[in-house]
């Protein structure tokens, strides 16, 4: 029987589902933000450690076949002594915690030494999987039954304890896992013992991530099609009539760009807009971010010229990192939204005046389509006139000097607010960079001249066959200055409208 328990601390068992980010449950989340160590495998998706609050504890103790970080008796020492300890450790394991995840034992562990704990189920790649290929798992007119088993077990030895003449003869869907290594024995077994050859037979590989691949076969055909085309693990198998279902209802592979690996390189705060868009679409993101906003060096400048911002006939932004630097230091400034005054807002494009319009302040003036510097000063010629007015121009240190001169020359008068400069990002793009190189990729994005600049000064080559994407003019002549000119070039110089121009280079 289980200890009553005597610590403060708590180990939380979660199972951080197959990949998918949005397959973590609201519980899962919560424990992992809760969490003062952080214990994960393999094959959890990293992704989720950045809900972890700072300073929690990571430690990796991954299992891959072959390759064990530390054993299970480790681990288990390893998350009695913490909890024991009084901490908050939340253990994250792939798929759900009990399914073929050695949940129980850990569980069991925990409860013999007396120490709070909790299971929080995920989502198993067992289910998740074949879903995710367009397969349920019961179907009305299929399957009314759903065997699980572990495909680990060497079928051929007398010590397993799976009887596969049951199996075998078992109705409904048969789903395994850990069975790619053995498949040639696992379906010689099934049919040994009375299944059909011609069942139907579905591999879901890398499951409910832009990575997913899927193989399809029989009972008897598809341990051969595993050795021709190199199918490797981590993949759910899934075994009956269900796996004709996805003929009809295979949604996740028939997005439209999915199978396309497609590189990032905003920087880290602004990717997550373009890698979400991609990604709905089903692309494979890697964010390989290469510039960062700092500070401008002349900080108390910017902040003078923020400071008097109401004395001006106008205010231009020309980026959304520009609006949020304004901003960041106007709060700072001012306790009263209305210490902007009356002066008027121009925007270049729509990223820009979204950010504006987050404040709860229109923008009376932004070009119609061309969303370049150009395009602004074209917008101001059409329907402003701007003689001696005064105008505030809130910029990045390396932007472009167009609309300073240009307004100038009109007979403004200009006042340039350096509101943040771009460095190059050299932090934390080991990871990204090595996946590019091994895995390659069909896209690389480029959304400003800088990303290009920054992006090459890493001294990466691009993958072979690897297309380019620009988000308009200013970047495309960036790119072509460097003898690497775009493939693709978005219509509308906005991230929506970069990915409209991926989106339909690959629709041809
Ligand atoms: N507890 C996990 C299973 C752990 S056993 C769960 O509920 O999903 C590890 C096996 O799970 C792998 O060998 C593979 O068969 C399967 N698996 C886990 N995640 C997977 C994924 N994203 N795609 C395909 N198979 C996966």
């Amino acid at each position: 029987m289980a200890k009553k328990t005597t610590t403060s601390g708590i180990c939380y068992l979660v199972g951080a589902g197959p990949g998918d980010p949005g397959l973590l449950t609201i519980k899962g989340k919560a424990c992992i933000e809760a969490a003062d160590v952080l214990v994960y495998d393999y094959l959890s998706n990293a992704e989720f450690l950045k809900y972890g609050k700072p300073g929690a504890e990571r430690i990796y103790v991954g299992k891959k076949a072959g390759d064990h970080t530390l054993t299970q008796e480790e681990i288990n020492q390893l998350i009695v002594k913490l909890t024991g300890q009084g901490k908050v450790v939340t253990r994250l394991k792939g798929g759900d915690p009990v399914l073929f995840g050695r949940g129980a034992e850990e569980a069991a562990e925990l409860a013999e030494a007396g120490v709070r704990f909790e299971i929080v189920p995920g989502v198993t790649s067992a289910i998740a999987g074949p879903a995710y290929a367009g397969i349920p798992v019961t179907h009305r007119s299929h399957a009314s039954q759903l065997t699980i088993f572990t495909g680990h077990e060497d079928p051929t030895k007398s010590e397993t304890s799976l009887n596969y003449e049951k199996l075998a003869q078992a109705d409904g869907t048969k789903v395994f896992l850990m069975g790619i290594e053995r498949i040639g024995q696992i379906t010689g077994e099934l049919m040994k013992h009375g299944a059909k050859p011609e069942t139907p037979v579905a591999l879901v590989r890398w499951a409910t991530t832009g990575r997913q691949q899927t193989l399809i076969g029989t009972l008897k055909d598809i341990s051969d099609k595993v050795a021709a085309t190199g199918f490797k693990a981590p993949a759910v198998a899934v075994v009956g009539d269900v796996v004709t279902e996805r003929d009809s209802i295979n949604w996740f592979e028939n997005r439209p760009l999915f199978g396309k690996r497609v590189v990032v390189t905003r920087t880290r705060q602004q990717a997550g807009v373009l890698s979400q868009h991609l990604s709905v679409l089903g692309a494979d993101v890697i964010e390989v971010p290469t510039i960062r906003i700092e500070e401008p060096n002349d900080l108390l400048g910017f902040g003078e010229l923020v400071q008097d911002c109401h004395k001006y006939d106008w205010i231009i932004f020309t980026s959304p990192n520009g609006v949020d630097a304004f901003f960041k230091m106007f709060d700072k400034l001012y306790n009263d939204a209305r210490s902007i005054g009356a002066a008027r807002i121009a925007c270049v494009g729509p990223g820009t005046a979204d950010k504006v319009r987050e404040r709860h302040l229109a923008v009376d003036l932004m070009p119609e389509k061309n969303f370049v510097a150009e395009g602004l000063v074209k917008a101001f010629k059409d329907n402003i006139d701007v003689e001696n007015q005064t105008i505030l121009w809130v910029k990045g240190e390396e932007t472009r000097e167009v609309i300073a001169n240009e307004l100038t020359g009109m007979r403004a008068i200009v006042d340039e607010a350096i509101a943040y400069r771009s460095v190059p990002e050299r932090e934390e793009n080991l990871e990204a960079l090595a996946r590019l190189k091994s895995e390659g990729a069909d896209v690389i994005t480029f959304t400003s001249a800088l990303t290009v600049e920054h992006f090459f000064a890493l001294g990466v080559d691009l993958p072979e066959n690897c297309l380019i994407a620009s988000i308009g003019p200013v970047t495309s002549d960036a790119l072509k200055k460097i003898g690497k000119p775009p493939h693709i070039e978005a219509k509308q110089s906005t991230i929506p409208g970069l990915v409209a121009a991926i989106e339909k280079h690959f629709a041809k």
